[in-house]
């Protein structure tokens, strides 16, 4: 008898249709943080970008078995999952193929929820799953949307992004009520953060005035180390694990962690 143990992976989107705002950077340290405290972890690279598939250390060209071919139904994650040596978390690559889902989606049945199906065969072997959304709420962060549990939204804390804020709040409430009743906000996260900037100070404080503990106590500091990894195919945790940017990632993650133990209860 396998004395593997089962799982049941929680699915969280990493979602801002904001572009730049660090969705990919907290995706893929995230995910390389959580592998580090013993957690088995599918990061899905929902972006034609290929930003966190490239960041993970994968050639994202010569990736051509990818998401795509699983969103159209011509291959299983199993067979277009890679894995992250850099990282040591699965990733489910993308590349420029996928703008063609869109199009293709488009017509077919049940096309909001084909990644949702797709995660059904692997969700027992996973703790975590993470969704890098692209920066639109498009047809493909709605199949993002639907295969969730919850939602981890990144945000620089300047002027305009509460206004942002407020469509990608609505949008969650829309998925929630037409497609996915699990779906909840697991919180926001402030990253790039710069404390001698008055202003950030005053939207952080905002911040947590409208949204209480739905804003993660952990803050994320610009800092140039989180910047330069990617060059290196390397997660910023494991590139200088003594980076501030580093340590806040290890921080957020087991903030998560006791967040999501906190709502099984
Ligand atoms: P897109 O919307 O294009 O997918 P994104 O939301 O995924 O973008 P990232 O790619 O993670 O954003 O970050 C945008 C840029 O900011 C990148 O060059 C990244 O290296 C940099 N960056 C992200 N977080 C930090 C940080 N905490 N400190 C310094 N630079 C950062
Ligand atoms: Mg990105």
């Amino acid at each position: 008898m396998s004395d593997t143990p089962i799982r049941s992976a929680r699915v969280f989107c990493i979602a801002n249709q904001k572009g730049g705002v660090g969705k990919t950077t907290t995706s893929i340290n995230l995910a390389a943080a959580l592998a580090q405290l013993g957690k088995k972890v599918l990061l899905i690279d929902l972006d034609p970008q290929g930003n966190a598939t490239m960041g993970s250390g994968i050639d994202k060209n010569e990736a051509t078995v990818n998401l795509y071919q699983v969103l159209i139904g011509s291959a299983s994650i199993h067979e277009a999952r890679l894995r992250s040596e850099t990282g040591q978390y699965d990733v489910l690559p993308a590349n420029r193929e996928m703008s063609g889902a869109e199009i293709d989606l488009v017509q077919m049945a049940a096309r909001e929820t084909r990644l949702k199906q797709a995660l059904a065969s692997v969700q027992n072997e996973y703790d975590f799953v993470l969704i890098d959304c692209p920066p639109a709420l498009s047809l493909l962060t709605l199949n993002g949307l639907a295969s969730a549990h919850g939602v981890i939204i990144p945000m620089q804390c300047e002027y305009f992004a509460l206004e942002g804020l407020s469509d990608l709040v609505n949008t969650i409430k829309r998925v929630y009520r037409n497609l996915n009743p699990d779906l909840v906000l697991i919180g926001l996260l402030r990253v790039m953060y710069d404390t001698r900037i008055t202003l950030q100070q005053q939207v952080s404080a905002q911040l947590e005035a409208h949204f209480g503990d739905k804003v993660f106590q952990t803050i994320v500091p610009r800092n140039v180390r989180l910047a330069e990894a990617p060059s290196y195919g390397m997660p910023g945790v494991v590139y200088d694990k003594s980076a501030r940017g580093a340590k806040a990632y290890f921080a957020f993650a087991q903030e998560l962690v006791r967040r999501v133990d906190r709502m099984a209860a």
